[in-house]
């Protein structure tokens, strides 16, 4: 037809290509599993992804064939983003925090030939090398002098030289839009983990969802720490939208301990950071004890679990960095929400600004989104009434990679499995994942609010809510705390903190149990299940 726009597709590798082009020098900073602070620029970045990319071809891997990493987020992994992705083979990202025998059932589920991995992991690969026949290469993420000696990897290779091939000639292959790009995989808490297969197209309009104003709000000008791992849906898309605007990326790699983290966001003078809570807790509870400050950092997005209300307070109060709070899931790749203030809020009295940004935020252009009741009718935007979370959009899964299973989808909507209510102004706020919602008397409770009003109490360091059998009531909430180290609480103490906190008599705890630490999973997030199992013969003393 007549007088419409060019039919150009959308593809990973036009986002290198523009960051050379456009912001070449500016720098990306990564502390190295060596040690070092490694810096080079955006330019040198997209000439070592076309290696990436020639030394693909050279191995004779086909369109489409996975390319996995077990890595932390460095320079080395995003140079494998683009010259997997860019090549037109698919980069498959594995979790190196699940068992070896999760790792060794996704690689041969994935088909994965080449296995690129930080020598950190050296021991997980030893363990599961011999059951992934399908891995043709080993690749070790170092120079030469950096291979583990006698690792009894046969072939293995080390990155630089496996893709040191002479000469820098290497033209980006154009291909449809919708071929696949990389893989993720869920950890179900139930049943095998599943695949999310995200796309070209989905990767580039997701990077344009994630850096508008009212989303993470990037520019040229930010100095960008993704805490998230690059193992973990993507670092949540920043390497792709730190290329797309040609911001300054500082990654972290192996070391995430909060003087770690503080020192590189204060050397590097970060603007912009993005993790899980439990990652910030341990940078707070640093940058407090030795009564630090952030000079530069001013935004940062928390989300993949609840952030806490006391979380979110101290960054704006005691620091000034704005908290982005966001929502999402793998299957989203993941944005679908980020909380950010509209103007008609300036007028607002401070605590209730705050309170519209402990919630999950507004949906990014690009993600529908809806609650229903039991009944799959729509419930009403009325900031109360609860139901479940459902999302449509461009970059949200259709179904799970290389699954027999019926597609996930109802009438083309994902059920997210969350379960949410929704303001007048759009403003999502979770209440609970539907299997950790507590159910008491026949009514729901839920267990994010509880843990929130523990978090706020001083001597709790982390708080789990879980819902233990009950012989009268079905199920009762009780909290599991991790205190503070030198912090003194009885569990009455705490159940008394409870009162005057906007819950019903029937919505507060009735118990509270001690413990050295919360199991988590291995994305940082409260393993609820582990805890259940753990609290399964708990008695009750209240
Ligand atoms: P990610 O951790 O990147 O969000 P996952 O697929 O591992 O992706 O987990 C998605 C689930 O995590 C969501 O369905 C929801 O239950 C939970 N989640 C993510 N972000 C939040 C948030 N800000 N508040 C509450 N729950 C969240």
């Amino acid at each position: 037809m007549h007088g419409l726009m060019q039919d150009q597709p959308l593809l990973i590798s036009q986002l290198i290509d523009f960051a050379e082009r456009h912001n070449g020098s500016t720098e990306i900073v990564s502390r190295r599993v060596e040690g070092d602070l490694h810096r080079y620029t955006w330019a040198e970045c997209a000439q070592r992804a076309r290696r990436v990319a020639r030394a693909l071809d050279a191995h004779g891997l086909d369109p489409g064939d996975r390319v996995a990493t077990l890595a932390w987020n460095g320079y080395r992994h995003l140079e494998l983003y683009y010259g997997v992705s860019g090549a037109g083979r698919v980069l498959h990202t594995l979790n190196p925090r699940l068992h070896a025998d999760e790792v060794t059932w996704i690689v041969n589920h994935a088909d994965d030939r080449v296995l690129c991995f930080d020598p950190t992991f050296l021991p997980l690969v030893q363990a599961i090398h011999v059951r992934c026949p399908t891995v043709e290469r080993w690749v070790a993420l170092c120079d030469g002098s950096h291979v583990p000696a006698d690792s009894g990897i046969p072939g293995l290779v080390s990155y630089e030289d496996w893709m040191a091939a002479p000469g820098l000639d290497y033209a980006w292959p154009r291909f449809d839009e919708h071929t696949a790009s990389s893989l993720c995989y869920t950890s179900g808490t139930t049943g095998h983990p599943k695949g999310v297969l995200y796309s070209h197209r989905s990767t580039v309009l997701h990077a344009y969802g994630a850096v508008q104003p009212d989303m993470m709000g990037l520019s040229s000008r930010d100095s960008v720490l993704p805490v998230v791992p690059m193992f973990h849906v993507n670092a949540w898309g920043l390497p792709y939208a730190g290329a797309m605007v040609g911001c300054k990326l500082v990654f972290p790699g192996p070391a995430l301990d909060g003087r770690s983290l503080h020192g590189l966001i204060e050397s590097e003078q970060v603007t912009f950071a993005a993790g899980v809570p439990t990652v910030w807790q341990m940078l707070l509870d640093h940058v407090q004890s030795v009564g630090g400050k952030f000079a530069t950092l001013r935004r940062t997005v928390i989300g993949g679990a609840a952030c806490p209300p006391a979380m979110l307070r101290a960054f704006e109060q005691q620091h000034d960095v704005r908290v982005l709070h966001g929502w999402g899931m793998t299957e989203m790749s993941p944005l679908g929400t980020i909380c950010s203030l509209k103007k008609q809020h300036d007028a607002l009295p401070v605590d209730e600004r705050l309170h519209i940004l402990e919630k999950q935020g507004r949906a990014v252009h690009g993600v529908e989104i809806k609650v229903v009741g039991e009944d799959g009718q729509d419930l009403p935007w009325d900031g109360r009434s609860a139901g479940e979370l459902l999302v449509r959009g461009p970059w949200i899964a259709r179904d799970y990679f290389r699954s027999t299973a019926d597609g996930p989808l109802v009438d083309g909507w994902f059920p997210t499995g969350d379960v949410a209510h929704i303001d007048e102004d759009g403003y999502l706020q979770i209440t609970d994942r539907s299997k950790d919602l507590i159910k008491s008397g026949g009514e729901w409770i839920s267990s994010i609010e509880i843990e929130h009003i523990a978090m706020a109490h001083p001597a709790v360091g982390m708080a789990a809510c879980i819902g233990i059998r009950h012989p009268k009531w079905d199920e009762r909430p009780v909290v599991a705390v991790v205190l503070r180290p030198g912090a003194q609480l009885t569990p009455r103490e705490l159940l008394d903190f409870y009162r005057d906190k906007q819950l019903a008599r029937w919505q507060m705890p009735d118990d509270v149990v001690f413990v050295d630490a919360i199991p988590l999973g291995a994305t940082g997030k409260m393993l609820k299940t582990r805890l259940r199992e753990q609290l399964k013969d708990h008695r009750w003393t209240t």
